[in-house]
């Protein structure tokens, strides 16, 4: 039976002014309302209303979790640097992997996603067909030396994680494994109350084939989607490599050419061709040796080196081979994964000769080269235009202009495939009596990020306004007086808890009722009951946090009413 939480006791500090440092909505809100505090930059202590939140989230993804079959466990969060040498990961993931020594100055590091342990675990533990299927799970904090740690809980560099893993010897068991993780995301997002879209997404440092986002729509994403507003397309921009520009050329004016030694970034490009601030800019078209050919802005630096081949000083270059391809639909234009042509086919750009398919020829192992600079590597003769995705660009499957939308990433689940089972040779005993490889999936939900996500999308201009699956209590009551007030208060928060109801009663002697309403508005508990004028008759004012709907009921009333 759950206590009445007395405000009198509880640590709680709100906030009269933002924080001088925020940027967005639940940053400002959740740091007022005394959900969270920083304590360093990306790094946040939980205090006990968002502890509250937080575990309320980690709750419904655990009830999914556990109704889909998968088994919760725990793994460290200290990991030996050896799987991820094995697996690349170690030098792959850059700056963003914290890395330390231990006394004897071997080398770890903090887990920023698990899939080699998890590997090496049912390696140790599965030997045969009959082990398989297997999907296991933690919520698990994670560690990630973000470039730009910000808002808040949004984007930390240590943040809780729901990761899970799956374990099939079939490419039919995987797609099935991905299919119940895809509808449990759907229930955990809808009974969170969290709007959200799936959509296509690029697998990134996880590698694999297939993957999908939860997005969840709020202006304060740093993900950019596209969606129909007729048909079900949706996807990451970052998922999009082709120009979506109307075939006769129109859509933004024609680029000047730009004078920098080095590929240009984004923003210079944005600035020199005069596209609006909506649109993303994908690939930079340039010409070498009067050939048309096609650059990745910043961050991909990777080239078409069929149309450059003897221009590169080799030594600067890394070939892209055909397994980088799998899965990486944001290094070609239109790419052959295992369920045949998955990209999306390039458009004819005018500029380009009539018939060039940008999909030839993509495939083949060492067509591409990464790390390649413009200017350094190559010359370029002349700088075209970049693809960029614009708001109204017809929708890749049913023409219908596209809309973009902003979106905060709170899950990514993949089809891995054999990678990580190849690198550490995960195998179990068949039905034949022969090895087979294993198949893999990884699925994972921010949970600290859904918290901030949750706020994002349902705040006003009062406070949080929690859905009630998450509130940290399902009435907040108010003793708006003095001591008959706080008599009356204290007495139906005693009632509601015994019922089984999750009561804040604010009992703080000394804080007047005009703060106190301020406080629970900006805390965001679902009901608000106030004990005030009319306590002496036992009626009190019960308030809905969203509608502002109010209405007077006695205590026996409101009892009935919230139990
Ligand atoms: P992002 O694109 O926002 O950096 P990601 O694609 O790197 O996220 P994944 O590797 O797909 O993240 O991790 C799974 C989930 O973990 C994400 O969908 C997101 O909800 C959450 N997550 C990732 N990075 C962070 C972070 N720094 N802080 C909080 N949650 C995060
Ligand atoms: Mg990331
Ligand atoms: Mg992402
Ligand atoms: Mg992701």
């Amino acid at each position: 039976m759950p206590e009445v939480q007395r405000m009198s006791r509880m640590m709680i500090k709100t906030l009269r002014d933002d924080p001088a440092d925020a940027e967005t909505l639940s940053h400002r809100l959740l740091v007022r309302a005394g959900y969270v505090r920083r304590t360093s930059a990306g790094v946040w202590s939980w205090l006990p209303l968002g502890k509250r939140v937080l575990d309320n989230v980690a709750r419904v993804v655990r009830e999914e979790m556990d109704a889909i079959g998968a088994q919760e466990v725990l793994l460290p969060a200290l990991l030996p640097k050896e799987p991820y040498e094995i697996t690349g990961r170690w030098e792959e993931y850059g700056d963003e992997l914290f890395r330390l020594k231990d006394r004897k100055g071997a080398d770890h590091l903090l887990g920023p996603t698990h899939e080699e342990i998890f590997t090496l675990l049912v390696k140790d533990q599965c030997t045969s067909y009959k082990d398989l299927p297997v999907m296991l799970y933690q919520i698990q904090t994670k560690y990630r030396d973000e470039a730009r740690p910000r808002a808040g809980v949004l984007r930390g560099r240590e943040f809780q994680m729901k990761d899970s893993y799956s374990f099939d010897i079939t490419d039919e068991g995987l797609a099935e494994s991905y299919r119940l993780h895809r509808a449990a995301y759907q229930r955990i997002f809808e009974r969170l109350g969290l709007q959200h879209r799936i959509v296509s997404a690029v697998s990134g440092a996880m590698g694999g084939s297939a993957s999908e986002e939860f997005l969840a729509p709020a202006a304060a994403g740093e993900d950019t989607f596209v969606h129909c507003p007729r048909c079900d397309y949706a996807a990451n921009t970052e998922a999009v490599t082709h120009p979506l520009r109307p075939a006769d050329g129109s859509g933004h004016p024609a680029p000047e050419e730009l004078d920098t030694p080095d590929t240009p970034t984004i923003e210079t490009l944005a600035a020199h061709l005069g596209v609006p601030a909506s649109a993303t800019l994908k690939n930079l078209l340039v010409k070498v040796d009067g050939e048309i050919t096609a650059v990745g802005v910043p961050g991909d630096r990777e080239v078409d080196l069929g149309k450059l081949a003897g221009h590169l000083a080799p030594a600067a270059v890394e070939l892209v081979t055909a397994d980088d391809f799998t899965g990486r639909p944001d290094l070609v234009r239109g790419y052959v994964g295992p369920q045949g042509l998955q990209g999306v086919r390039y458009l004819a750009d005018p500029r380009i000769a009539p018939g060039t398919s940008w999909i030839t020829g993509a495939n083949k192992p060492g067509t591409h080269a990464r790390n390649v600079v413009c200017g350094r590597d190559f010359e370029v003769d002349e700088y075209l235009d970049v693809v960029v995705v614009e708001p109204g660009d017809p929708c890749p499957s049913c023409g219908t202009g596209l809309e973009l939308g902003r979106a905060i990433e709170i899950g990514h689940i993949f089809q891995l495939g054999r990678k990580y089972a190849d690198a550490f040779q995960l195998d179990v005993l068949g039905p034949q009596g022969k090895p087979v490889r294993v198949t893999m999936g990884s699925y994972g939900i921010g949970v600290s990020r859904a918290v901030a996500a949750l706020a994002e999308q349902t705040a006003d201009g009062r406070g949080l306004c929690w859905p009630a699956e998450v509130a940290p209590a399902d009435v907040h009551v108010v003793a708006a007086g003095k001591a008959l007030q706080t008599e009356l208060a204290l007495e139906v928060g005693a009632k509601l808890a015994a019922a089984g109801v999750r009561v804040i009663v604010d009992d703080r002697a000394g804080v007047s009722p005009g703060v106190k309403f301020t406080d629970a508005e900006l805390i965001g508990v679902p009901r608000i009951l106030v004990a005030g004028r009319r306590s002496a008759e036992g009626v009190l004012e019960l308030k809905d946090r969203r509608t502002g709907d109010r209405e007077e009921l006695t205590a026996d009333e409101a009892i009935a009413r919230l139990t």
